[in-house]
């Protein structure tokens, strides 16, 4: 037998997170951002449940290649547009867009021989500084661009650095509607936390969002709002077993480094998931987690392959119990993956994104 633990996909979820990001911008299409493996969910697992989106947006060429092969004919955007001159043919050949950022780019596209002209989103870094044109540099691009028969077609977009947070989007939004204001073309600017705070602004939505977070049921806002805040259901469950169970007196400690210490008699459950598995080691006495779907705690430090958990709200739970590290217990108890992301100082996107190989994975709908 395999070890017990498993990661589920849930299409159901992943459908109404699709329908609750829409609703939030009703008249934008919607780029459902599949980049790194569809947030560590696999793009062939979730592919079904997320064809209501209008067009799928990732990095990796290889990624843009298996989204074809699962017979996707609509668009496909490459948010960080090509790295090499190759690139372009398989842009050409699989009619992918792609967003140009940089010179660079701009000369991969004048030296390009193509039958097809391109549609490329042209970039403005408008405050994030990571990547796009400058301000005063934006238009000139625009017009080499548009000199191009390369090209056919190009539309406008920037990303935002602030649109969780109290910074807000207005300073960015500002100097993108200063430098486009006369330009042709579609606009696309927000991810998920720009959709959900923002969105009721109509050149905030643009003609395309790009929701990402939100799709897959982690709250681009955590914890300002959790999840059930925004309506969003979790889309990963990763759960396991208890392979043991310890009666602890007071003074016994828990795992490496004897981090957690007893003060009295307390029952322990030893669960098949570790840093291995992509739970982060980080996680500290107190994590969330549910037994038999009640809320209980992680105790002591996370192993490779294994976590204790306190097993006294659940007095009746023993060997293979059914264990839930985020996501949904078996009696619809949920976990938010932001909580235990919280715990271990990071975010819902890391774990998600971390989840090990050596993981199975089911698709349930
Ligand atoms: C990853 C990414 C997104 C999606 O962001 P979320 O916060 O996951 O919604 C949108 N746009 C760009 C350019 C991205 O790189």
């Amino acid at each position: 037998m395999p070890r017990p633990i498993q990661a589920t996909i849930h299409h159901e979820a992943l459908r109404h997170n699709i329908a609750r990001v829409r609703a939030s911008a009703p008249d934008a299409r919607v780029w459902g951002v599949v980049k790194a493996n569809a947030y560590g969910h696999g793009i062939e697992r979730v592919f079904d449940a997320m064809r209501a989106v209008d067009g799928f947006a990732l990095l990796d060429l290889q990624e843009a290649e298996r989204v074809r092969a699962l017979g996707w004919r609509g668009p496909i955007l490459l948010l960080e547009g090509v790295f090499e001159p190759r690139d372009l043919e398989l842009c050409s050949r699989l009619g992918l867009w792609h967003s140009v950022h940089c010179d660079e780019q701009i000369d991969m596209l004048a030296a390009h021989k193509t039958q097809v002209p391109h549609r490329v989103f042209l970039k403005l870094n408008s405050g994030m500084n990571r990547l796009g044109f400058a301000p005063q540099r934006y238009r000139a691009a625009w017009a080499r661009l548009d000199a191009l028969p390369q090209v056919e077609e190009i539309s406008l977009m920037t990303h935002f650095s602030d649109a969780d947070g109290p910074r807000g989007i207005a300073h960015q939004l500002r100097v993108f509607n200063e430098i486009t204001l006369d330009l042709p073309g579609e606009r696309s600017l927000g991810n998920s936390a720009a959709a959900l705070r923002h969105a009721a602004d109509p050149a905030v939505r643009g003609d395309w969002i790009r929701p990402g977070i939100a799709v897959y049921g982690s709250a681009p806002d955590y914890p300002e709002h959790d999840s059930a805040h925004w309506d969003l259901r979790p889309t990963m469950t990763l759960a396991s077993r208890l392979l043991a169970v310890q009666a602890l007196r007071a003074g016994d400690t828990v795992g490496y480094g004897s981090s957690f210490t007893a003060t009295g008699p307390i029952r322990i459950g030893v669960v098949a998931c570790g840093y291995a598995d992509g739970y982060p080691r980080h996680c500290t006495t107190g994590t969330p987690v549910l037994v038999e779907g009640v809320r209980t705690q992680l105790i002591g430090r996370v192993s490779m392959d294994m976590v204790a958990v306190d097993l006294t709200p659940v007095p009746q739970a023993g060997f293979g119990s059914e264990v839930t590290l985020w996501g949904r217990a078996g009696n619809g108890a949920l976990l938010s993956i932001d909580e235990v992301a919280h715990s271990a100082g990071t975010l819902g996107y890391e774990l998600m994104c971390a989840l090990a190989p050596r993981v199975p994975v089911v698709v349930a709908d």
